[in-house]
C-alpha cells in the first residue's frame, strides 16, 4: 500500500493503520472478484491504489473549512465497484452513504465488500439514477451527490442534482477536460436548480494528468419534469 500511503500524504490526508488494513483487503477483493465478473478495466497493484483508492479520496480536497462528509448523507451515483463512496466511506464512517449502479453484477460486489470490510451505515440500490431522482426519500434528500466517471456534464447535472437538497453539494471527479466541459453543461445545471461554485485541480502522484473536482452548489429546487426518464437524459442532453 506504499503508494496510496505516499500518496495520500501529499494530499495531507493521514491513513491510520485500520484505514490501510481495509485498503488491502479491498484490493485483494477486487482482483479475485475481477478475474469472474470483470468489474473494472483497472487491475494492477499500482492502478487501483493510485487511480482508485486515491483518486477517490481526493475528493476530501472539495470540503472546505470544517464542513465534512462526517454525519452528512452522501449518495454515489453510478459507482461501479465503489469508487469514490466506499473508499470515503473507510475515512469517513460516520457519514451516510448510499451507493447506486445500474448493473447487476457490480451490486453483488458492493453487498459483498460492505459486509467483508464491517462498514455500517451504507445502503445499496440497484436502480437507474433517473429512478433514485423522481423518488421520495431520495428526491432532494442528500447533502452531497458524487459521481466519477458515469457521464459527460450535462447527462450527469440531471442524474445528481434532482437528488440534492437545496442548500446541498454535487461534487463530480473529473479529468483535464473538466474546464470545458463544465462550460458546456453550465446551461443544463442552472435548469436543475444548481450553480458552479468552483473547480479544484488535484494533482496525484503518480499520475501525469491533473484530475478536477467540479463542486456545484444546489441553490434552487429541480423543476418536477427532470429527471427525464431513463435513457433520456443521455440520449437528449440537456442543452439550449
Ligand atoms: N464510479 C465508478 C464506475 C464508473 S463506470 C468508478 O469511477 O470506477 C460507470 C458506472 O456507472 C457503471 O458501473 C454503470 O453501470 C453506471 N451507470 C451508468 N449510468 C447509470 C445510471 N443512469 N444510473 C445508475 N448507474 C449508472
Amino acid at each position: 500500500m506504499e503508494l496510496l500511503i505516499a500518496g495520500a500524504q501529499r494530499l495531507r490526508i493521514h491513513l491510520k493503520a485500520e484505514h490501510i488494513s481495509a485498503f488491502r483487503v479491498y484490493q485483494e477483493e477486487l482482483v479475485a472478484w475481477n478475474q469472474k465478473f470483470n468489474l473494472t478495466a483497472i487491475t494492477d497493484d499500482e492502478g487501483i491504489q493510485v487511480r482508485h483508492f486515491l483518486d477517490s479520496i481526493s475528493c476530501l480536497l472539495g470540503q472546505e473549512g470544517e464542513e465534512r462528509f462526517a454525519g452528512k448523507t452522501v449518495i454515489d451515483v453510478g459507482t461501479g465497484a465503489g469508487f469514490p463512496g466506499i473508499p470515503l466511506k473507510i475515512l469517513c464512517p460516520g457519514m451516510r452513504l448510499t451507493l447506486v449502479e445500474a448493473t447487476a453484477k457490480k451490486v453483488g460486489f458492493l453487498k459483498h465488500i460492505v459486509t467483508l470490510l464491517g462498514l455500517e451505515g451504507v445502503d445499496m440500490l440497484h436502480q437507474r439514477a433517473e429512478e433514485v431522482g423522481t423518488a421520495t426519500g431520495h428526491r432532494e434528500c442528500y447533502d452531497w451527490a458524487l459521481a466519477r466517471a458515469v457521464a459527460d456534464m450535462p447527462i450527469l447535472a440531471e442524474y445528481l442534482l434532482p437528488l440534492v437538497k437545496v442548500g446541498g453539494r454535487v461534487l463530480a471527479q473529473k479529468g483535464e477536460g473538466a474546464p470545458a466541459e463544465v462550460q458546456r453543461g453550465e446551461w443544463a445545471v442552472r435548469q436543475l436548480g444548481g450553480h458552479v461554485r468552483r473547480l479544484v485541480p488535484v494533482e496525484l502522484r503518480g499520475l501525469a494528468e491533473t484530475r478536477y473536482l467540479v463542486i456545484l452548489d444546489k441553490i434552487a429546487t429541480t423543476p418536477p419534469q427532470y429527471p427525464r426518464r431513463s435513457g433520456m437524459p443521455s440520449k437528449r442532453p440537456l442543452q439550449p
